[in-house]
This record gives structure tokens, C-alpha cells and sequence, in this order.
């Protein structure tokens, strides 16, 4: 049941349909929302990803493309840890999850804390 995304006074709400009430949803990431999701850079994020798979870490590195600005993640760069394992320029995600939506761009995970409290 698809719900109509509604703006008043900078707040979004959300019509459902189905109930034919408003809800308010969060859209963004608040700062500490993000800060709970660890930075590291590309390559420790591999090895992390991979420590329990046979895989080819340097073949795994130099083909990481990052969604948003489709450029290649090079070792080095920084990204942020987040439970779906997708990766993505630090910058180019805090962006995302801080003006655009709150999920992950590549899978729709929700990485508001509410739904997805810290291990
Ligand atoms: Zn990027
Ligand atoms: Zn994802």
C-alpha cells in the first residue's frame, strides 16, 4: 500500500491510504544515528567482509564501485560500516542519509536506529 509523501511546515507526513490517516516517518539519519555506524576504510571493511569466504581480496578491492558517484572506492578511501555490508564513499553516503533518505540506496535497508538498535 503505497503511501503520498505530504510536506507542511518543513515536516513530511505520509497519507495511508489504507487507514486514511497521516503518519510521520523519519527520512533522515540524526548526526548520532550516523556516528553509531562505524568509520573505516575500504580495505579493512574487505577484510572484514571476507574473513570467512574464500575470496581474492585483491580482485574484491579493485572492483568496488560506489552507487552514487560511480566512481571506484580505492583501499584507502573511507567508508562507513553498516549492517547491509554495501559500500559506499563516507561523503557521498552521509549525504544520502542525512538529506536524501535514510536507507541504503543500493538494498532499501533501513538504518534509522529505532528499527535497527547497535549490537
Ligand atoms: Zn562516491
Ligand atoms: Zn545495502
Amino acid at each position: 500500500m503505497a503511501l503520498t509523501r505530504i510536506t507542511l511546515n518543513n515536516e513530511t507526513r505520509f497519507f495511508d491510504p489504507e487507514t486514511q490517516t497521516y503518519k510521520t516517518k523519519q527520512l533522515h539519519l540524526t548526526d548520532s544515528e550516523l556516528e553509531s555506524y562505524k568509520i573505516s576504510t575500504l580495505s579493512k571493511a574487505v577484510e572484514l567482509l571476507s574473513a570467512d569466504q574464500d575470496t581474492n581480496d585483491e580482485s574484491k578491492l579493485s572492483n568496488i564501485e560506489c552507487a552514487f558517484c560511480f566512481e571506484k572506492i580505492a583501499p584507502t578511501d573511507k567508508i562507513r560500516n553498516i549492517p547491509c555490508s554495501h559500500l559506499f564513499h563516507l561523503a557521498c553516503l552521509d549525504s544520502w542519509l542525512t538529506k536524501f533518505n535514510c536507507c541504503c540506496p543500493s538494498c532499501r535497508f533501513d538504518l534509522t536506529i529505532q528499527h535497527n538498535p547497535p549490537i
